[in-house]
């Protein structure tokens, strides 16, 4: 499933696709919203927003197209009247008079007013967003002190939408290794040193992967892998998905284990789990 900075990149193309641009045709496929179509010609395409793992699209004419991927879905652009050659259906399309956004495989895509989209169930329990300017360290540091946060485990806690939105399965795995923390360790166990390094690595790590295309190894150490022939994937990350190969710091073997039903990546030497130990 795509993480926040892939959405926030998508955001990206929609927006410089269809932003600011008159609509001529709204489509939908699901019977429900088929006849809302008409209330969209003419109307302008205010903002593309990401927000956790959605995409919103506002138009001037007060409403907003919510989606939500979930693992299929996919947005494709083209030029007016082209469409992509994929086996796919075809969910939602926005036309332009030169551009076309056009939603594929998602199975949720709602149009709401002001007043259900401030109470949207899934943005309603989104935590603020890694990749928004407003949320800061401290912000972040503060919420992982809450009574709500401070007993889970960070493997658990990295993937809840409702802690820091955007986060997901490789970010969880390149925070803790960046923090230098194991995911089994829970706020409550670390010092506030440590919180504080968690914080940050929260931000870095999402921010660096959305402006890269989903590197988070500083840029430096990736391209100095790039030139020594690594392929953009072995270049990628700090452990995520290296089960087996050395620690980029200091050579013990990459572990892979499952957390949370998913797949998780430590060094137990840069990360050693000083709950268990305790
Ligand atoms: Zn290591």
């Amino acid at each position: 499933m795509p993480e926040g900075p892939e959405i926030a990149r998508e955001a990206d193309r929609i927006r410089a696709a269809i932003g600011g641009e008159s609509v001529e045709r709204v489509r939908f496929a699901f019977p429900e919203l088929k006849r809302r179509s008409a209330i969209f010609t003419d109307s302008r395409v205010e903002a593309v927003t990401p927000r956790g793992k959605a995409m919103l699209v506002s138009f001037d004419n007060g409403l907003t197209i919510y989606s939500h991927n979930q693992l299929y879905g996919k947005w494709f652009i083209r030029n007016a009247g082209r469409l992509p050659k994929t086996g796919r259906q075809l969910r939602l399309a926005i036309e332009t008079k030169e551009k076309w956004a056009l939603l594929y495989s998602a199975s949720e895509i709602e149009v709401l007013d002001e007043v259900s989209l401030s109470h949207q169930p899934y943005l309603e329990k989104l935590g603020p967003d890694a990749l928004a300017p407003s949320t800061t360290l401290e912000s972040v540091l503060e919420r992982l002190e809450t009574k709500r946060f401070m007993r889970r485990g960070l493997g658990s806690l990295l993937l809840d939408q409702a802690f820091v939105a955007g986060l997901g399965n490789y970010l969880r795995s390149e925070i803790c290794f960046e923090a230098r923390l194991h995911p089994d360790q829970r706020p409550f166990d670390l010092t506030s040193a440590d919180r504080r390094r968690l914080a940050r690595a929260i931000l870095t790590m999402t921010r660096r992967s959305y402006e890269t295309g989903g590197v988070t190894l500083p840029a430096s150490r990736a391209a100095r892998l790039r030139t020594q022939g690594a392929s953009w994937a072995k270049a990628r990350h700090w452990v995520f998905a290296r089960e087996g190969a050395a620690c980029r710091r200091c050579d013990e073997n990459i572990q892979r284990f499952d957390l949370a039903g998913r797949r998780i990546y430590v060094c137990r030497s840069c990360q050693p789990n000083r709950r268990a130990a305790n």
